[in-house]
C-alpha cells in the first residue's frame, strides 16, 4: 500500500483539482467521518464534502508541514 492509497486522516494535506474561490488549492483535513471537512490553507475557510467526492477531487497528497516551518 502506498501513501497515496491510505485513507485520509486528520492533519493530512491535499491538493485538489479545483482551486478554491480564493485561488488556493492546498487543503488540510480537519475532520474525517462519512463526510470529510477540509480547511483551505490560504483563506482558512472550511468545507464539508462526502468522502467519495473528496477522494475524487484530490489531485495529490502534500507533504506534512514541518513543525515550526515558515513561522
Ligand atoms: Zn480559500
Amino acid at each position: 500500500m502506498t501513501a497515496e492509497e491510505r485513507p485520509l486522516r486528520v492533519g493530512d494535506r491535499v491538493e485538489l483539482r479545483k482551486p478554491h474561490a480564493c485561488g488556493g488549492n492546498a487543503w488540510t483535513v480537519a475532520r474525517v467521518g462519512a463526510d470529510i471537512r477540509v480547511q483551505c490553507e490560504r483563506c482558512g475557510r472550511s468545507v464539508l464534502l462526502p468522502r467519495g467526492r473528496l477522494e475524487r477531487a484530490v489531485r495529490r497528497r502534500l507533504e506534512p508541514t514541518a513543525p515550526g516551518d515558515g513561522s
